[in-house]
């Protein structure tokens, strides 16, 4: 049996998350990312800080959840830099969930082979490769078009298959959150430019508004 007692480091939790991937999700964010991709709109989950729970009381947290949740998304920041915690976890997330299980990295596929070898069979899909801002940007749940979504389960393929497609108009939606201290967060994935263009609109109606390491407003 393995312990969940290992320390995690996540950016957030949220539930219904329904911007990425089919139906309503639980959505686990880890907090490190050592990719950094440039234009990444994630950058406020770069920052590799000290573990502050541990795999057990992530899925203690989100265990209300996953009880009606058809799905759960696993983003970041950079899942697999905490290789470790994140194959404990998508163990625990098995045993405890019917629902499909949908990572995001940033590594290319092929750099994760180890890693998906050991966790044969709790990944359902992945969408893998760095962000690129010069690329185009036409496929679903991709931000970049080098980015691949490839189905690692048959449960995945089931639930995946409509998403190896173009981008359409179901496509153009976010999730809003705000947390308890008044911070406004999204998710999703942005057509490009989407926050600059909602960033000059605010501004015109007379608000600051700044990102996560952007402290402009303070
Ligand atoms: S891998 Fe993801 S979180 Fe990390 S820099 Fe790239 S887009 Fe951002």
């Amino acid at each position: 049996m393995i312990s969940t007692d290992l320390p995690i480091s996540l950016s957030r939790l949220h539930f219904p998350v329904t911007a990425l991937g089919p139906g309503r999700r639980v959505g686990i964010w880890f907090q490190g990312c050592s990719i950094r991709c440039p234009g990444c709109i994630s950058a406020d989950t770069w920052a590799a800080i000290k573990p502050s729970s541990t795999v057990g009381g992530v899925l203690a947290a989100i265990r209300p959840w996953l009880a009606t949740a058809d799905g759960i998304t696993i983003s970041g920041g950079e899942p697999f830099d905490q290789a470790g915690a994140l194959e404990v976890l998508l163990r625990g997330l098995r045993a405890e969930s019917a629902g499909d299980i949908l990572v995001f990295s940033g590594y290319p596929l092929e750099a994760l082979h180890a890693h998906l070898s050991r966790m044969r069979g709790l990944i359902d899909a992945i969408v893998s490769d760095p962000f690129e801002r010069t690329a185009t940007q036409s496929l679903r749940l991709r931000g970049s078009d080098n980015q691949r979504l490839t189905f690692l389960t048959s449960l995945g393929r089931h639930r995946f298959a409509a998403y190896q497609t173009s981008r359409d108009n179901s496509d153009r939606h976010l999730d809003v959150a705000f947390d308890e201290a008044g911070t406004v967060w999204f998710a999703g994935i942005p057509d490009r430019d989407d926050f600059a263009r909602l960033n000059a609109w605010l501004t015109t109606q007379g608000h600051c508004v700044a990102t996560s390491e952007d402290k402009s407003c303070r």
